[in-house]
């Protein structure tokens, strides 16, 4: 019996578990020395899996687009996330999937001779807001700093290539705000680090439709909105829009619907979470206790 110590967090790599903090990537991987790597990040909230299909098939879909292989059928790797939060004995927690590319024999630069490499781990639940901010909303600053490209880097496939988010995430906190939305080349916002982006105007939903990861909440939010008779119009969101909107919020796994009331510090309505995004809210929460949306961890 291993005496292992668990408690932060348990991860899966070369074919063994071991505590979070003995995991890590060699030095040469091309994952560490190119963000060549595609990962998902699914959640699980009170003993169960939140939309566990939904994050599989995009994990997957990410791999096929960035040609990495995980090796692993859909189901080894639902045992083998499941184990790592069995083992880290959470209740709620953050569970990331990845395959970086791995390294090419030595002297050769051509990716497709590296081995590529799967590996993953559950952490404690991430939030991406802290409770005060969860409660009176972010202040979010729009970038000057552009989103990479879509032609450039797929954003659907869901990768590491994050040098604009953080680079404009420390002008947003250096200026004052909680966190950062980029903008394409046309002056649309598109997303944020670790989170899509929706605008609340005249009782419609806005949200970006290209430029973006198609993110699981962002999804969820939608259906949500289907089911509260609310439209969305899925279409380029200008900043000036964000900016000018009765309402908004952020989703993400990493916290569900996350209101904002400030934008590039204009206040958004009174100030305050608007009715349509606590509603939204609401819902996201309740539908974590809905049969066909979780998948309880076997613990
Ligand atoms: N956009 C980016 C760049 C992200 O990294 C994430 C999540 O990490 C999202 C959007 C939101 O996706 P999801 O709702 O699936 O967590």
């Amino acid at each position: 019996m291993s005496s292992a110590d668990y408690s932060k967090g348990a991860a899966w790599q070369g074919g063994r578990y071991v505590p979070i903090a003995e995991a890590s990537v060699p030095l040469t991987d091309w994952g560490f020395l190119r963000s060549d790597a595609a990962y998902d990040v699914v959640t699980v909230w009170d003993g169960a899996f939140f939309r566990l299909d939904l994050h599989l098939e995009r994990f997957l879909r990410s791999c096929r687009k960035f040609r990495l292989d995980p090796g692993r059928t859909p189901q080894e790797i639902v045992e083998i996330l499941s184990q790592c939060v069995k083992l880290a004995g959470l209740r709620s927690a953050y569970v990331e999937m990845l395959v970086t590319r791995g390294q090419p024999p030595w002297g050769s630069r051509d990716p497709r001779q590296a081995v590529n490499q799967f590996r993953a781990f559950a952490v404690p639940y991430v939030w991406i807001a802290n409770e005060e901010q969860r409660q009176h909303g972010l202040h979010v600053q729009v970038s000057k700093v552009q989103r990479i490209p879509p032609a450039s880097v797929d954003p659907t496939a869901k990768n590491y290539h994050w040098n604009d988010m953080t680079m404009g995430l420390l002008d947003a906190l250096d200026a004052g705000a909680d966190t950062v939305v980029l903008s394409d080349a046309q002056g649309n916002v598109v997303e944020g680090p670790g989170f899509n982006i929706f605008a609340v105007r005249g009782g419609r939903l806005v949200t970006p439709a290209e430029g973006v990861l198609e993110g699981i909440t962002r999804r969820t939010v939608v259906e949500i909105a289907g089911t509260l008779g609310v439209p969305v119009d899925v279409r380029a969101l200008p900043a000036e829009e964000l900016r000018t909107a009765d309402e908004a919020f952020l989703s993400s796994s990493g916290g569900g619907v996350l209101p904002v009331t400030i934008v590039d510090g204009r206040r958004i309505g009174n100030g305050e979470p608007g009715a349509i995004t606590r509603r939204v809210l609401q819902m996201y929460w309740d539908w974590h206790y809905e049969p066909r949306y979780s998948v309880p961890v076997r613990y």
